[in-house]
């Protein structure tokens, strides 16, 4: 993977917390000791393109093209290589194994970025929308925050228009990727707006990042914004075991504090789920916060007032 920013997130570049994300300005450079796998997704990947690793979901990779290149991607190794651009046989396939597979009734389109694909994408719904064991349809994205110009193109209008289209039947889920409250500009927050009139339930997902949003006060700001933006927050990652990046993993006790004073003072509907995707392992697994005193067994409650369970 090389270094990729685009013209907006330069222009927004002044702000050290999004251009560290990008390691435009940082230190650490790219390097070739990044190419691991920490989650064994290609021991999953059933057919190309198609991550079956949780019984009723599948995680479809579009493309590995994004607009630009987060430095701590779990993809890191894929990230910006054409090869995995899905062609019209991978998508067959692909169909294939999902009609052969009815279980599955939760898909998420991730990649790379299936926004900046666009086109691709809209010809992959298609044939995804008349399968109708699948119930529930996701989008992971981060193109808000890194080029939100593209919403005004007319391949993401015309992809948003068959998103209106299925979410009419099916519940449609957008995933928004986003750290910063400094992501948050004003043109970011068009795009969102833009993703709500298209009767899609808006997500956000966080990674715990050093010296970026490991604070609460930060990530308060964040969840606050979102919150008021219509954005529910979804999970809190733990970053992933990337080779290369240990400069931005945060100490588990840091993030266990932080995550247990959000839930302290959000909106019910404004904290994440705190997460670690354990590296070689199986599942999200939440994180336990601190309100409970391992030692007495009693639960601390927000106002920090200890109380036996009954
Ligand atoms: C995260 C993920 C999912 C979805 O998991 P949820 O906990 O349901 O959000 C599905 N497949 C893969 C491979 C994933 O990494
Ligand atoms: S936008 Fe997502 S998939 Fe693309 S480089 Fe960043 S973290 Fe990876």
């Amino acid at each position: 993977m090389k270094e990729k920013i685009t013209p907006y997130l330069r222009s927004i570049a002044g702000s050290a917390s999004v251009a560290n994300q990008y390691n435009a300005g940082g230190s650490e450079p790219f390097s070739d000791d990044t190419y691991n796998d920490p989650l064994h997704e290609d021991d999953h990947e059933v057919v190309k393109g198609l991550v079956h690793k949780y019984s009723n979901r599948a995680l479809i990779k579009v493309s590995y093209q994004c607009a630009a290149h987060c430095r701590f991607c779990t993809r890191i190794r894929q990230i910006g290589n054409a090869e995995g651009t899905l062609t019209d046989d991978n998508i067959n396939n692909i169909v294939t194994y999902l009609h052969q597979h009815p279980e599955i009734d939760d898909v998420i389109l991730s990649g790379g970025d299936p926004f900046y694909t666009a086109k691709l994408t809209y010809q992959l719904l298609q044939q995804l929308k008349v399968i109708h064991s699948i119930k529930v349809f996701r989008i992971g994205t981060r193109l808000p925050l890194q080029l939100p110009e593209a919403f005004q193109s007319d391949a993401i209008q015309l992809l948003l228009s068959l998103i209106d289209e299925i979410a009419k039947q099916r519940p449609f889920y957008i995933l928004l990727h986003i750290n910063h409250p400094d992501e948050l500009t004003e043109q970011a927050l068009e795009a969102i707006a833009m993703l709500r009139i298209h009767r899609v339930t808006l997500l956000s997902q966080t990674v715990f990042l050093k010296g970026i949003n490991d604070s609460f006060e930060t990530l308060h700001q964040l969840y606050t914004q979102l919150h008021h933006k219509g954005v529910i927050p979804y999970y809190l990652y733990h970053c992933d075991a990337v080779k290369g990046i240990q400069h931005f993993t945060v100490d588990i006790e840091k993030e266990k504090e932080i995550a247990t004073q959000l839930t302290a003072t959000l909106s019910g509907i404004a904290y994440p789920t705190y997460i670690i995707d354990i590296e070689d392992g199986h599942g999200k697994i939440p994180v336990p916060l601190n309100f409970i005193n391992e030692a007495s067994g009693k639960l601390t409650d927000f106002r920090n007032k200890e109380h036996e369970i009954k």
